[in-house]
Formats: structure tokens, sequence, C-alpha cells
């Protein structure tokens, strides 16, 4: 697989020729403000552990914290990288960061786990907080990691600051709804999709690699709003239901069962019986309007996109396509919402935690979940009708990635400008 930094390095060299930048803002765009590293020791093993600042023009560093026994400074530069555009593409006061751990979790004990993110906290302490950097969870950490972390660097700066992590218990100042965000937000992107394409609900069938949080939500809602969500998959398999899957039941089953096919294998207890096992390769290939990737990076490759049969891609996943395959989707036609606008509604609702931290007055559910409706219909239709208006200036078009780059590289560079860094 490309090194994830290269491809974010060439999907940020596609606008190059789009946007009005002297050479020297360009060069600090092209690099993390810093990247600190160290290991961290717990119980006799160390842990090598990244947080990489790209850029903070905009606001405080943001961004998730992994644990990964996977993770390279590589990955976490381009994902700081990568959330720079995202904060920037919906408007938000931040900036993008990005933290790792190479850890796998699954080896840890509960008592080592914590030890191990606060001692990830005692570390970043100086160069986190509120308005500094404001870490949030990612892959394999969770509301719990946050509790400890947010714990470790209140004690470290004795303050009582909620603003300094999001994605904590609601206790803690967690806001309602985050669990939600980022596959509703993906659903507000269906819904505009939807109506520039004229699609009926009930004609538009959905396929979605991965049914964890973010693929679940957005099923869930998709299904309630009356399209059919005809696949799913998960590490362990993949099931094709041409009527469509009742989201609800799905999960419930697999929960029971620990995996989909096994859902299906039993039979009886939830509605994907009268479906059919497929491969999860297959799922990519199916057709279907609208294919949802909600798991993993890189899987859409140029093959993948080669023989693919959809419409459009909804990418929920992080960088889940390469940008050869890009290429070949412009090529072909087939629309592509970036992940950077795709998936914002997580950080969107971080933010909305974040505000309600600083102002210690709290939203309910449905008022944070309108907020996030608007700014993700606002940050589609700039991105879609911007992609417009600059493709009658370019003979072979842009892709709504480029839309949605130029949309945050023209903010990010312009609060650069006005602070006139660098010069
Ligand atoms: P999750 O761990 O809850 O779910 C991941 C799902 O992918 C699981 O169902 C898992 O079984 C499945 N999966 C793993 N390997 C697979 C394979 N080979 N084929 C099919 N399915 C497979 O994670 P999540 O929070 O839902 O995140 C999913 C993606 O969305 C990640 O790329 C993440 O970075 C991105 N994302 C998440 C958020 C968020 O708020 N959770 C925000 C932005 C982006």
């Amino acid at each position: 697989m490309q090194n994830p930094f290269e491809q974010a390095l060439e999907q940020l060299e596609s606008v190059r020729e789009f946007v009005k930048v002297e050479d020297w803002v360009w060069e600090r765009l092209t690099k993390p403000d810093q990247v600190l590293s160290t290991e961290l020791k717990v119980g006799g093993e160390r842990y090598p552990a990244f947080r990489s600042q790209h850029n903070n023009a905009l606001g405080p560093y943001k961004g998730g914290i992994r644990f990964h026994h996977e993770v390279t400074e590589d990955e976490i530069k381009a994902m700081s990288m990568w959330m720079t555009w995202k904060t920037a593409v919906v408007g938000l006061p931040y900036g993008g960061g990005k933290g790792g751990v190479v850890v796998d979790p699954k080896e840890l004990s509960q008592g080592e786990l914590e030890r191990l993110s606060r001692a990830y906290a005692r570390w970043l302490a100086p160069n986190m907080g509120a308005w500094k950097d404001v870490p949030a969870p990612d892959v394999n950490t969770n509301a719990q990691v946050m509790a400890w972390m947010l714990d470790e660097y209140e004690r470290v700066n004795q303050v009582n600051e909620p603003g300094a992590i999001t994605g904590k218990p609601v206790i803690l100042g967690g806001s309602l709804g985050r669990e939600e965000a980022t596959g509703l937000g993906g659903f507000y992107v269906l819904e505009q999709l939807a109506r520039r394409k004229s699609w009926e609900p009930e004609k538009t069938r959905i396929a979605i690699q991965g049914f964890g949080n973010v693929g679940y939500w957005l099923a869930h809602y998709a299904h309630e709003a009356g399209y059919r969500v005809v696949a799913v998959s998960d590490s362990k398999g993949a099931v094709y239901v041409p009527e469509g899957i009742d989201p609800v039941a799905t999960l419930r089953c697999k929960r029971e069962k620990g995996e989909l096919a096994g859902c299906y294998c039993v039979g009886g207890v939830c509605d994907i019986k009268q479906g059919e096992l497929i491969t999860q390769e297959d799922l990519l290939d199916l057709e279907v309007e609208v294919l949802v990737p909600a798991a993993l990076e890189g899987v859409i490759t140029k093959s993948v996109a080669k023989s693919m049969k959809v419409e459009a891609v909804i990418e929920m996943a992080n960088g889940p396509s390469t940008p050869e395959a890009d290429e070949v989707l412009m090529e072909r036609g087939i629309e592509q919402v970036p992940d950077v606008l795709a998936n914002a509604g997580g950080v969107t609702v971080s933010y909305f935690e974040w505000v309600q931290n600083l102002h210690g007055y709290y939203w309910e559910k449905d008022e944070v979940f309108s907020k996030l409706k608007k700014i993700m219909d606002k940050a589609f239709t700039e991105v879609y009708e911007g992609r417009g208006a600059r493709a009658e200036n370019n003979k072979d078009g842009i892709s709504l990635r480029q839309a949605a780059y130029i949309r945050a590289v023209d903010r990010v560079v312009e609060a650069m400008k006005v602070r006139s860094l660098g010069s």
C-alpha cells in the first residue's frame, strides 16, 4: 500500500494549480508544524508514541489519538494533514492534529491501558489544551481513554479544563449525540447528493463496508428515511439482502452472534436470513447506487475502481481510495464525496462539545443534530457548487475531492496570510 503521507501530499498537489499561494506558504502546507515523538514506558514495555500538529492557522490543533500496532509516524502525519482540511472544509475554528501509540491494546490489561493513556497525556500535557491542541478518540480509543487522559492532564496542570479533550463521557462534559454524529453527518451528505441526482430513497440501493459505529449509524438513518441498505460487511464477512436490511435487527443479531455472517447462517433470528452470504470483495463490486466504505484505508484501489458498478461513493472511512482510484472514478464519471467532507460530522460534534465546555452550558440532542445538519448541508452545498464554478474554467473538470481541498486550502492560506506567517 502507498505510504499515507505520500498519498496526502499527492492529494494536496492535485489542487496546486487552482490555489494562488506563494511558494513559502505552499511549502508550509506540505509539512506538519511539529511532530512530537517519544517512547512511553508501561509495565517494563516501551511503546513508541507520536503527536503530529500540522497547521493551526485557523485555531487549535484538533484530531484523534489511535492505539494500534501498525501506527507509523507517516500515517500520523498524513492524518494530521487530513484533519487540517477536514476542519477547514466544514468551517470549524480548528487546525489539524493526530496522535498515535504503537500498541495492540487487546494485549493490555485494563490497568495497563489506563497507565498507557495517562502516560500519553502526561507526555503531551505541555503541548495540549483547549486553546492549543485538543485530542479526541480514534481507532481503539474511546470515551474511557479520554476520561483518563483528561484527568491526567488536569492533575498535571492543576486545573479543570474539560475543553482540552473531546469525546469524553457525558458526565465529564461530553456532548449528547457524539456517538451518532459521524454516521448521521454521512446521512445528511447522502440526502444532499440524492436531491441533486433526483434519486428516490426506495429505489436507492446502498452497500456499506464496515458495520461499526460509522457504518451502523449511516445505515440506521438511511433505512429510517426509506433508502435500501442492501449489503453490509464486517471484518469476518458480508451479507447481501436485495430488499434491504433492517439495521436495528441486524445490529442486535451481530451482537448476539459476534458476526454478520453468523446471523445469516443461523437464520430466523433477524431479517437477514433471506439474504445471501458474499465475500468482502464482492460487496465492493455490487451493482448499487451508492457504495459507502466505512472501515479501512486504501480499499478502493485502481482495479476495484475499474470494475465498480455504482453511481456514487461516499467516503466515510479516512483515506479509503487511492489517488490512482480517484483518477479512474473521475474518468468513469462516478461521483465521489471525499472523506474530509463526508465524515466531518464527528469532528463537528466534537467542536460542539468544546463550545459547550467553554460555555459550561449543555444542549439537548435535537439541538446538536439540527446544528450538525446546518453545518454539513452548508459545507456540501458550497463544495458541490464550488466545483461547478471551477470546472467551467477547466476542460477536464475537477473532482469533489479537489473542490473540497480548494475550499479548505483557501481558508487556511487566507488565515496564514493575515497572520503574516513565515514572512
Ligand atoms: P469501528 O471500529 O466501530 O468499525 C469498523 C468496522 O469495520 C467494524 O464493523 C469492523 O468489523 C469492520 N471491518 C474491519 N475490517 C473489515 C474488512 N476487511 N471488511 C469489511 N469490514 C471490516 O470504527 P468506526 O468508528 O466506525 O470507524 C470506521 C472508519 O471511519 C475508520 O476509517 C475511521 O477512521 C473513520 N472515521 C470514524 C469517525 C468516528 O467518529 N467514529 C470519524 C471520522 C472517520
